[in-house]
Formats: structure tokens, sequence, C-alpha cells
């Protein structure tokens, strides 16, 4: 069998986050275990992707559940549940849908790569300002939903999420919530739907640490019932985002193990991690290490935030990110600027902290 290192591959060690371009989150024993079980078998796919939504949904304390192939497949079929919500028999329109309602409403401070999954159904994209007036004009009969996006895009000028679902709830249109790399916290599994969004979607490859290839929407059952119609094993917009019974038995033990999960221990590790790292990393000349809070997308885990001074250290930070990335064993850090970058503990496995401290130390001292 074909290694990666046949391949000329290199294994890469995660400091930076859960990020698509180095393979996301690494899944958990528990997801692998249950994706082999489930390929060893024929099943009913539909009735297997029913009684998983179903438990999914329980779990979750959400009306419904469904499993696609990531969140980006989530924004792309939650938009255009919206858009047939009212007119059900036009599965096979898109993306020509100017007779629908084809209008997604996107405040233009969030507006980001993954949006493309709006536009390539066909709808036009109202991008906004963040305020009261700008909503309520914007929204009109051809309005189909209300995007919000959570992550490095949020700002503090941002209108308030509450707000934005109180008006939207006014006009009766849903407000869709992308909250891909929003775990932890895990309450954030039931949160936004209780606060009134219709849906709100995760990637079940990143802290899930579920199939790479998977993602879950969560929230009202007549847009998830569309959605169902739409997708594999039926045809329609979904067909192509299709996930099997190996997703979807994984993304179930993924959501099963993230629900039990030691969060606070988890969360502890993080911590002394970083401690780990700052004390470590303030011995070197031209070196700045602090503990920084909340991390990357803006989840309460701390991670380490390191300023070099060239003057001293001889490089730059991104000469510094490249070098980790290019050495032996290759580490990816998250990017900053010319003077910065963080050490991520999010995604480590066990007892490569110390491997990560050990490299940096090389490099810098
Ligand atoms: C990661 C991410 C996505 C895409 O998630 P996939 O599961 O990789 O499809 C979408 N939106 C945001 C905000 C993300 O952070």
């Amino acid at each position: 069998m074909t290694s990666y290192q046949d391949l000329g591959i290199r294994k890469i060690i995660n400091a930076f986050a859960t990020v698509t371009i180095y393979g996301g989150s690494i899944m958990a024993p528990e997801v692998v275990q249950a994706m082999t079980d489930a390929a060893g078998s024929f099943v009913d796919l539909k009735a297997l992707h029913r009684k998983i939504t179903e438990r999914i949904a329980e779990l979750t304390q959400n009306e419904d559940a469904y499993v696609t192939s990531g969140a980006a497949a989530g924004i792309l079929l939650s938009a255009a549940a919206c858009v047939m919500h009212k007119t059900p028999d036009d599965l096979f329109s898109f993306p020509n849908i100017d007779h629908m309602k084809n209008e997604v409403i996107l405040f233009g401070s969030h507006a980001n790569g993954y949006d493309f999954g709006l536009r390539q159904i066909g709808t036009r994209v109202i991008e906004i300002e963040h305020s009261r007036d700008a909503l309520n004009e914007a929204i009109t009969g051809k309005t189909s939903s209300i995007f919000w996006f959570l992550g490095t895009m949020n700002q503090a000028t941002d209108m308030p999420l509450a707000e934005v679902i109180e008006i939207a709830n006014q006009h009766q249109v849903p407000v869709i919530v992308d909250a891909a790399a929003q775990l932890p916290p895990v309450e954030n599994l039931w949160n936004f739907t209780q606060m009134g969004a219709s849906l709100a979607i995760f990637s079940g490859g990143k802290d899930l640490r579920g199939p790479q290839a998977s993602g879950l929407i969560l929230g009202r059952h007549d847009l998830i019932e569309i959605i169902r119609r739409l997708s594999n094993p039926n045809q329609g917009l979904g067909r192509s985002l299709k996930v099997g019974k190996e997703e979807l038995m994984g993304t179930l033990a993924a959501v099963e193990r993230y629900l039990a999960m030691d969060h606070a221990g988890r969360a502890a590790y993080c911590e002394s991690t970083v401690k780990l790292w700052c004390e470590g990393l303030n011995a070197l000349d031209g070196v700045t290490a602090t503990r920084d809070y909340p991390n990357e997308a803006g989840q309460p885990l701390a991670w380490c935030l390191l300023t070099v001074d060239q003057a001293v250290v001889g490089k730059t930070a991104p000469e510094i990110v490249q070098a980790l990335l290019d050495g032996d064993p290759a580490i990816a850090v998250a990017p900053m600027n010319e003077t910065q970058f963080h050490l991520n503990p999010m995604t480590l496995e066990a007892g490569e902290e110390q491997i990560v401290l050990e490299r940096c130390l090389a490099l810098l001292g």
C-alpha cells in the first residue's frame, strides 16, 4: 500500500488551525472505527441518512439536522432550500432562478471566499452595511435568506446577530449562520438556532474531528426536508455533494464524541502549552512570546503570539513561518504580519508541543 512517504509527501505538525490546506483535522479514533465498520456493509442509504440526522438533531437539541460534504456545501444547500421554500416544484430550475426568490442578503464586511456558494446556485447577493435601516431596506419580496458569517471576518462594529434575527423575523426571512469553525464552544451546536437562526452550518472536518469531507446543517425541519429532496441519493443540486454511509456514521460518531469530550481539560491543555512555549521562547533575545485569546477563528482557547525583532533574530516573521514549514519535521504555524505569527496548540497531537518548542528554539536562538 502506497504511503504519503512513498509519494514524497511530508507529514506536517499542525500548529496553525483547522485549515483545509493542511488537511483540516485528524479524525478521532472513534470516527475512524465508525467509518471502517460502515464501509463493510451495504445499507439503505435514505433510511440511514434519516436515522443519523434524527439522532444528530436530538443530540444537538435541534428540530432537524442534515449531514453534507462540508460547511461550504452546507452554505450552498441552505441557500438553495430558502430559494425553493415557496416554490418546492422548482427543484431543477437552478441556476436560472430569476422567477424565484433569488436574492440573498450578505453584510459586505462578511464577504469571503465561501460566499461563492451563494452565487453558484444563481442567487443575486445583495451586500449591505451593518445597520437596521440598511437591512430593512434590503429585504424585498425576492429575498430568500440573510447570511451571517462567523469567523475572522467579524468586527466589533457588526450589528448584533440577535438584532438581525429580530428584523428578519418581522419580515419572515430565514437567517442562516455559517458557523463552520465556531466549535468550541460545544454549545454553539444549539446556541444559534436557539437564538432564532433558521439554520446553523458547521464543518465536520474541523474541531469536530469527523470525516474531512463532512459538514452539518442544523435547524428548521421544513428547510432541511427541502435539502433532503435536492440531495443524494435524490437528483438535484446536492447530488454532487454526496456523502456516503461512511461519512454519515463517522459524523455521528464525531458528534457523540464531541458532546462527551472533556472541553475544560482541552482548554487547560492549550493554557499549559502556551505557558510552556512562552517560558521557553521568552528566554531568547529578540523574541517576545505572549498568551493570546481567543484564537484564530475566535474559539475560546489560548494560543501563543510571537513577536520577533528582525535586527536581533536575523529573519522576518514570514521567513520563520516558511522555515518551520520547510524544516524537519515540517511544522505549520499561523502567519500574521512582518514581525508576528502565532503558534496554536488546538490541532496538536500529544507530545508535539515539545517538538514545536524545540524547533522554534533552534530556529530563533
Ligand atoms: C472552514 C470554513 C468553511 C468551509 O468549511 P468546509 O467544511 O471545509 O467546507 C466555510 N465557512 C467558514 C467561515 C469557514 O471557516
